[in-house]
Order: C-alpha cells, then sequence, then structure tokens
C-alpha cells in the first residue's frame, strides 16, 4: 500500500469524493495531530495529512 502526504484536508478531500460511491474507503481523523487521513483499499493507497515526520517517527519503533 502507498503511502501519500498530502499538504491540507481539502487536498484529501478531493481524493475521498474521487473514490466515494466507487471504492471501499476508510477515513480517520487524529485530533491530536489535527490530520486528517484516507485509506483507499481499492486504490491501494493511503493518503493523509500528517507530516511526513509524524509517521516515521511513531512508525520507527525498533531504532531507539
Ligand atoms: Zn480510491
Amino acid at each position: 500500500m502507498d503511502l501519500g502526504f498530502c499538504i491540507n484536508e481539502e487536498a484529501i478531500k478531493s481524493h475521498i469524493k474521487s473514490c466515494e460511491g466507487k471504492h471501499i474507503q476508510q477515513i480517520a481523523y487524529s485530533s491530536f495531530h489535527d490530520a486528517l487521513t484516507q485509506v483507499c483499499f481499492t486504490c491501494n493507497c493511503v493518503r493523509t495529512t500528517l507530516k511526513r515526520e509524524d509517521v516515521e517517527e511513531k512508525t520507527n519503533i525498533n531504532s531507539s
């Protein structure tokens, strides 16, 4: 699954609109990061307004 970083919520929302009704998608909102994330299983893609640093910091749990 591809990970795409979007600049703002509007960009995510336009992706959500274009997938809506045609694709299997999930939308997640993080109040902590104030970030919107779209997971589209049909596009096989995750699109988020999270910053790359936020994602890598959280997923890089093996390095201390
Ligand atoms: Zn899609």
